[in-house]
């Protein structure tokens, strides 16, 4: 059993479920995997394994595609939109009755502190389904003047459909397990479309529980099949498949890279939401303790394992000295934990793989140089922790500037009196393009700065605004695409013209 739940109270819904057996989730049914082959869910802070879940294999694949295509062209074609926003807000309100359930699966799965949990589920998770549930109604083409074929204007009529795009295959990764289900589950049954979502191995738990809700809430069998699996096997499968009509990723960008040449085969659409090395801008006006705040947040929100963290911070030299005592101040007493203690602020990384590759950062950066201002060190004892940490150089041609570390690694410069333009050149250099802000009283300043920072998305005087509305997504080799508001429904529609005249053509 594991100490946590000796330890702190859970409820005994979320007991019942961890003890529950964990089959895939195709068709409307749990279905056990073909392959039979298992995998232990461990909770990252204490080690202990939590529940065993099934892998999905190739051919589970096939199932869970082959149920996704019967939804699609079935039931779930002949329902309303309107019928489809009811689905959905039926399935935000049962999010938020459980939200304690899925609160506690998404501490003991991905480590979190509980009150992060809470925010990923009920700030975030329903809103999100409540966000594209009222979009449902409100996806329509156009009606366009035209004269084909010479007819004359006032003889014909051109009028497009937005369709939606068939069977999607979602990848998602381990660092926000719940938000990134919904993330691609909402604008698909916004759209109509169906969809087969492969959960991280290492934190299938909330995914799992969302289909007794989907069910619950009255969503037709086969349009959302939730298949845990390996990625280089169900991850694989799914990209490949022939007839799957797009993909929506998110993950790294070198997993990235492989999805698109497995969509080659037939071509299908791909978005990716990649990894990120974003740059926090503070100009010497600035609210020293809010933006001392801000870079903590930043930087070690989710222990850092966030796509969109502030992990480059440039400081201008009048006040860097005060920021970076402050950072280190607070972070060198940050408490670490396990996520159902209301004391913790930060809890484990997801793997000790994750730990060794974040050690092995801290490493270099010690090696190449630069000045370990706190943290560097990984506490001994179960869980996957180390410490916050901040390094400070004169220079990015190191590799803890430069590389995506994914865990709680801060890299921090001082920049001087130059032009907006040489601080932004070193700001955006980055192959990654996914976030970034900038700390200022000056709104000229501040706008300007966010205009030269060369990602999707910039916050002015906080890091990472995050709504539904708000489109998201990367620049450069942070992706390809957005997600959130009105432009992410976009990848899960195609459009249609269709064409009537009304007289014959002249020729
Ligand atoms: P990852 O790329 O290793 O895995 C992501 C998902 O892809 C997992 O479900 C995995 O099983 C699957 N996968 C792995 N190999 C595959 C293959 N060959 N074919 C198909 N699927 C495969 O990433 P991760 O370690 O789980 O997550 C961390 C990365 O995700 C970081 O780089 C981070 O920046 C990125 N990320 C990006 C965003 C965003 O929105 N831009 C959000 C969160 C995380
Ligand atoms: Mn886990």
């Amino acid at each position: 059993m594991n100490a946590a739940t000796e330890t702190f109270a859970i409820s005994s819904a979320t007991r019942q479920f961890l003890e529950r057996k964990h089959q895939l989730f195709i068709g409307g049914k749990w279905q056990n995997a073909q392959s039979g082959e298992t995998f232990a869910v461990i909770d990252p802070a204490t080690e202990a394994r939590i529940a065993t879940i099934q892998l999905a294999n190739e051919l589970d694949i096939d199932a869970a595609v082959a149920a996704a295509r019967k939804a699609f062209k079935g039931e779930w074609s002949k329902i309303s939109s309107h019928q489809r926003t009811r689905l959905m807000l039926k399935l935000a309100d049962l999010i938020d009755a459980n939200m304690q359930t899925l609160a506690e699966l998404e501490v003991l799965d991905n480590g979190l502190p509980m009150m992060l949990a809470q925010y990923t589920i009920a700030g975030y998770a329903s809103e999100f389904l409540r966000y594209y549930a009222g979009w449902a109604t409100k996806i329509h083409g156009e009606t366009i003047p035209v004269s084909p074929m010479g007819v004359a204007n006032g003889e014909s009529l051109t009028y497009t459909r937005r369709e939606p795009v068939g069977v999607v295959g979602a990848i998602i990764p381990w660092n926000a397990p719940i938000a990134m289900f919904v993330l691609k589950l909402a604008p698909a049954l916004a759209t109509g479309c169906t969809i087969v979502i492969k959960p991280s191995e290492l934190t299938p738990m909330t995914a799992l529980f969302m289909c007794d809700l989907i069910k619950q809430a009255g969503i037709p069998d086969g349009v959302v099949n939730v298949v845990p699996g390996i990625g280089t096997v169900a991850g694989e499968a799914l990209t490949r498949h022939e007839d799957v009509n797009k993909i929506a990723f998110t993950g790294s960008t070198a997993v990235g890279k492989k999805v698109v040449e497995s969509a080659l085969g037939n071509l299908k659409k791909v978005t990716l939401e990649l990894g990120g090395k974003s740059p926090v801008v503070v100009f010497p006006d600035a609210d020293v303790q809010a933006v001392t705040m801000g870079a903590i947040r930043a930087a070690f929100f989710l222990q850092g394992q966030n796509c969109m963290a502030g992990t480059r911070l440039f400081v201008h030299k009048d006040i860097f000295d005060q920021v970076i005592q402050g950072v280190a101040g607070i972070a060198s007493q940050m408490k670490l934990g396990h996520g159902l203690d209301p004391a913790t602020q930060l809890g484990p990384l997801i793997s000790a793989q994750q730990r060794e590759r974040v050690m092995a950062y801290i490493k270099a950066g010690k090696d190449e140089g630069a000045e370990l201002v706190c943290g560097g060190e990984a506490p001994g004892g179960k869980g996957f922790f180390v410490k916050p940490t901040l390094f400070t150089h004169s220079h990015q041609n190191i590799k803890i500037a430069r590389e995506e570390i994914f865990g709680p690694v801060l890299y921090a410069q001082s920049f001087g009196d130059s032009d907006l333009e040489t601080i932004a050149a070193e700001a955006n250099k980055s192959i990654y393009g996914l976030s970034g802000s900038v700390w200022t009283k000056d709104i000229a300043v501040g706008h300007k700065m966010a205009s030269l920072i060369d990602s999707g998305q910039v916050s002015i005087n906080c890091h990472a605004a995050v709504d539904p509305a708000i489109p998201f997504g990367g620049n450069k080799m942070s992706g390809w695409g957005r997600e959130f508001g009105k432009e992410g429904l976009e990848p899960y529609l195609k459009t249609k013209a269709t064409t009537v005249i009304f007289s014959q053509p002249p020729f």
